[in-house]
């Protein structure tokens, strides 16, 4: 029956893993999409690596928000079938048990509601689906997931690799979901959302899909306490249409999910939709990245798939202090000389560091500016203090000691100033999850304190900012609210 279907907002990798998951479930599932046709792309595989990849570039929206923190913040995102998988990279790193709750030596704020051994099984599951290429060892920092293709670090790097674990840190291949060894598709990514998950749940005959379909508001029933639909704005016919819903998934990226629940205020949530202690849009964060290049003395064998140097350990570092480094290529030159067996003398490092979430930084809505279904824009409030940019120098300085212990002196090639907040597209917090409700919008379910049947599973719900990739996470962390919300649904 219509009225009985879960509506899931989004076909990134959040709510294609919460489609996944209800479908498996039983429940019969509409999901609405904002794009319309997949983009195109090119990507060929041979042996194990990206021979040809032509992609479509993702988009930068400056005049859809209003940025009063950093006046450069960007924010990128693809109103597209597959959202920002038609870009991405890959990187699938999963979190670390300590990720969780580390956070506590600052404040109770800082803790997780889920614990790692909670969200395993979940992690298996996605990067089933991820088709990884990696290392599948547990490092210090980096556990172990399931690997499809193992990857070691080469033999000349080995020292590195013994200098990272002197310091109780890892060096091993990043986990990147790369797919098969084989392959010529028509999309710019191996792994995209769409064509890998949500695609094949027409299949169950329980799966509806509406492109075009962009949400404008979830609609709230005081008298049943309960959502009970969505409306929408229908692109082909330019026409609001009304669907009811027994449950909603909200997953339309991190900032975009926080938009909407602003956008689905009622009387009974005059701030936003389940925002009831006014924390909805607080504590965004993002990564503050960096990418820099190094010359070694004498060469050493290219890095593909590129190596992940991890975190350094929680006890020698300020709380929700930390980086990681990804070393990989230098330039599009040394790319295509990874096809050849010689060596290299410069390599590239990617930084990602961290940033400890706080009240001062937020989305809310714009008193201002609309955007083309006429909701107001959001005002994006963020910048990176002097502790965060600290921690960003000092990530420079301790790769670089440590290639020395290692016995390669290596030269930091000037580093153009890059700290936009918004540039790693890895934006999250505003509906953070909480134990508690006066820390959290959402409870560890991913669901508003005072709202039963919906869910809202992207990066929004991150509680804490670590300096790892978030996507494998998030899809962890939705296909697990959506297993329970299956269950729940099914015992009502
Ligand atoms: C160049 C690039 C490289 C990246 N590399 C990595 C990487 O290596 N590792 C990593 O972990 N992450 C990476 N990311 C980030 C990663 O792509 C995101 O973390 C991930 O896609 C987020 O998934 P999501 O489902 O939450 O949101 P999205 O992927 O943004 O999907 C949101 C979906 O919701 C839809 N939508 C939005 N609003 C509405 C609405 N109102 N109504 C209906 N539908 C709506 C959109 O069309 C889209 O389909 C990268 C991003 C970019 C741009």
């Amino acid at each position: 029956m219509q009225s009985e279907r879960v509506v899931v907002i989004g076909s990134g990798p959040a709510g294609a893993m919460a489609a996944r998951e209800l479908v498996r479930g039983g429940l019969p599932v509409t999901m609405l999409e904002s794009g319309t046709a997949s983009p195109r792309g090119l990507l060929v595989r041979a042996g194990g690596r990206n021979v040809f990849r032509r992609g479509v570039e993702a988009e930068t929206h400056d005049d859809d928000y209003v940025a009063t923190g950093n006046p450069s913040t960007d924010w990128c995102y693809h109103l597209a079938p597959g959202g920002l998988t038609n870009q991405w990279t890959g990187a699938v790193p999963r979190f670390a048990p300590q990720d969780f709750h580390e956070g506590e030596r600052l404040d109770e704020r800082y803790v997780w509601p889920v614990t790692y051994d909670e969200l395993a099984p979940f992690y298996d599951d996605a990067e089933s689906l991820l088709q990884i290429t990696g290392g599948a060892q547990d490092v210090p920092g980096l556990p172990g997931g399931r690997v499809d293709h193992t990857r070691r670090v080469p033999a000349d790097w080995q020292n590195v690799r013994r200098a990272a674990a002197a310091r109780g840190q890892g060096f091993a291949p990043m986990p990147y979901a790369d797919g098969p060894r084989w392959l010529i598709a028509r999309r710019g990514t191996a792994f995209n959302s769409f064509t890998r998950i949500v695609r094949p749940l027409a299949a169950s005959g329980r799966f509806e899909l509406r492109t075009g379909a962009h949400a404008v508001s979830i609609e709230w029933s005081g008298a049943q306490r309960r959502v009970v639909g969505v409306l929408y704005h229908d692109r082909a016919r330019d026409h609001i249409e009304r669907i009811p819903a027994t449950a909603v998934v909200v997953a339309c990226g991190a900032l975009n999910s926080t938009k909407l629940l602003f956008g689905s205020a009622c009387p009974d949530f005059p701030d936003g939709l389940g925002n009831t202690e006014g924390l909805l849009g607080q504590y965004l964060h993002d990564h503050p990245r960096e990418w820099w290049t190094f010359e070694t003395e004498t060469p050493l064998s290219r890095l593909a798939p590129a190596s992940y140097l991890t975190r350094r350990p929680y006890d020698e570092s300020a709380p929700l202090l930390a980086s990681s480094w990804t070393v990989g290529n230098a330039s599009a030159h040394d790319k295509v000389l990874s096809f050849t067996p010689l060596k290299a003398g410069a390599f590239g490092v990617q930084v990602f560091g961290t940033m400890i979430p706080t009240p001062k930084g937020y989305v809310r809505p714009s008193p201002v500016r609309q955007d083309e279904f006429g909701a107001p824009q959001l005002e994006i409030c963020i910048d990176f203090d002097g502790e965060t940019i600290t921690n960003m120098v000092e990530a420079r300085e301790h790769f670089l000691s440590l290639m020395e212990e290692a016995g390669h002196r290596c030269r930091l090639n000037p580093v153009v100033p890059q700290l936009t907040p918004g540039r790693a597209v890895h934006y999250g917090g505003t509906a953070r999850m909480h134990r508690r409700r006066d820390h959290g919008v959402l409870d560890e379910w991913n669901r508003p304190f005072d709202i039963p049947n919906l869910v809202v599973s992207d990066s929004s719900c991150f509680t804490t900012n670590t300096e790892k990739n978030p996507t494998l996470t998030l899809m962890a962390l939705s296909a697990r609210a959506a297993r329970r919300l299956a269950h729940d649904l099914k015992d009502t």
